[in-house]
């Protein structure tokens, strides 16, 4: 559980001087628990727009970029888009001053359009398809100062015969991984970068074609325990010595990672000891420190809100069937990542399981979905309030690879998602919207 003293959401720590959580005056608390949003606020939400829906709290993703900031003074941090595309949160993190980190030619795209300027936005091409390099490359046109990671000598043939020769990062793969689950480490994982012991001989090659500006690893993603920094340190100590031998450059990249609390009572990552913990490891390097955090910048930034409609008893677990399921919100499907789960209808102060005094007890509650799959559950057996039909359950920490990975199986429309302004982000989409690619049906 968090400490804070009933501070509502989205409220900044100004003025604040023990904070409980760990914040700093510019960048409010280090962490925002499921228990710090205003129920009230998010049941009225739901009623305005229905569930499933996702609710962001833009000010929150503001705060957080200006942590990452007053922890990394003289870095480049960029934001890993792909956390979350949508055009505020974009906006928000250009005006905070982070650059973009893009996984695909749609998400540089999205960049430019949300008014990065081309020398803010990088590309980072994974087996780049035909259709995205491109499209890349005909932006680049515009952008002349738009940076493209490679990390296989095939992507450089392929850049170059589209007449590219611009600014360039070599992703080194430096084969350490850390992260929460083997499916999110990517520092080891032969699929990316060039192996580490050919890095600096490609980097030789390639500055013959293009103009390579930086460096770049990312080692997966949920640096959180004291194993994890260690893996982070390795990483970063890598790369510092790779940089040493291939000089003249202008940033080395350590890529992001960064975990946030997904249980209650884990406490927040202490972003200053993670820090001073890579510039210690770096080195002295003649190029600037880069880091590209997804995740940390969004996840505690939005709430998926859903409603109960059947509920269950069991000899073990009371089923507690919800409106959202692994469509809207994959990841303890395809993770078993763990997120917090309020019911805002079981308390009077919204509290969490234990706190219900509203007289219908807390027992094992298991949270599942609509879809046909057994994997589509939130919680399996988790001490929750009894729930009744009709309660309003908040998941927390949904704002990073939520709404992203959300998808139409079943033939579900994807949910909508509203600022915490009650501003609609993107709206709901219907059958119509999920079936309007099809052809050939009896009435065409
Ligand atoms: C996904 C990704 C990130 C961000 O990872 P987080 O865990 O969200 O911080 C950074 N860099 C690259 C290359 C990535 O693919």
């Amino acid at each position: 559980m968090s400490a804070e003293d009933g501070r509502d959401g989205g409220g900044r720590a100004d003025g604040e001087d023990a904070d409980p959580a760990g914040g700093d005056p510019d960048g409010g608390l280090a962490v925002r628990r499921l228990a710090d949003w205003d129920a009230d606020r998010l049941r009225e939400l739901a009623t305005a727009h229905g569930t499933p829906l996702y609710v962001t709290d833009i000010d929150r993703v503001a705060e957080n970029c200006g942590r990452l900031l007053d922890a990394f003074p003289d870095a480049r941090v960029s934001y890993a888009v792909k956390a979350n595309t949508g055009r505020a949160v974009l906006e928000t993190v250009r005006e905070a001053g982070l650059d973009a980190e893009c996984a695909s030619a749609g998400e540089v795209r999205r960049a430019l359009d949300a008014g990065f300027p081309g020398d803010r936005v990088d590309y980072t091409a994974v087996n780049p398809p035909a259709r995205d390099l491109d499209s890349v490359v005909e932006w680049w046109g515009d952008h002349p100062d738009l940076t493209v990671t490679v990390g296989a000598r095939d992507t450089l043939d392929r850049l170059a015969e589209r007449g590219f020769d611009g600014r360039v990062r070599v992703r080194v793969n430096p084969g350490v991984g850390a992260g929460h689950h083997e499916k999110v480490r990517t520092g080891a994982a032969p699929k990316f970068g060039v192996p580490y012991d050919r890095a600096a001989e490609f980097v030789a090659a390639a500055r013959d074609r293009v103009d390579v500006v930086g460096l770049h690893a990312h080692a997966g993603s949920g640096i959180h325990g004291e194993e994890d920094l260690a893996a982070h340190r390795d990483l970063v100590a890598r790369m510092g010595d790779l940089a040493r031998e291939v000089g003249d450059l202008a940033f080395v990249n350590v890529g992001g990672g960064f975990g946030v609390p997904y249980r209650e009572d884990e406490p927040p990552l202490d972003l200053d000891a993670v820090a001073a913990a890579t510039r210690e490891a770096l080195g002295d390097v003649d190029a600037d420190l880069a880091v590209e955090p997804g995740r940390y910048v969004v996840a505690d930034a939005s709430v998926l809100l859903t409603r109960v409609n059947t509920v269950k008893p069991t000899p073990e677990t009371t089923v507690a069937g919800v409106d959202a399921g692994m469509t809207d919100l994959l990841r303890p499907a395809m993770y078993d990542a763990y997120h917090a789960i309020r019911n805002l209808d079981a308390s009077e102060d919204g509290g969490e399981a234990g706190d219900a005094d509203d007289g219908r007890g807390v027992g094992p509650v298991t949270v599942a979905g609509p879809i046909c799959e057994t994997g589509d559950t939130f919680c399996d057996g988790r001490e929750l309030p009894i729930p009744e039909r009709g309660d309003l359950l908040a998941v927390g920490n949904a704002g990073a690879y939520g709404y992203e990975m959300a998808s139409t199986y079943n033939s579900r429309p994807r949910p909508a998602e509203v600022s915490l302004d009650g501003d609609v982000l993107r709206e709901r989409e219907t059958l119509a919207g999920v079936t309007r690619l099809e052809r050939g049906g009896a009435d065409e």
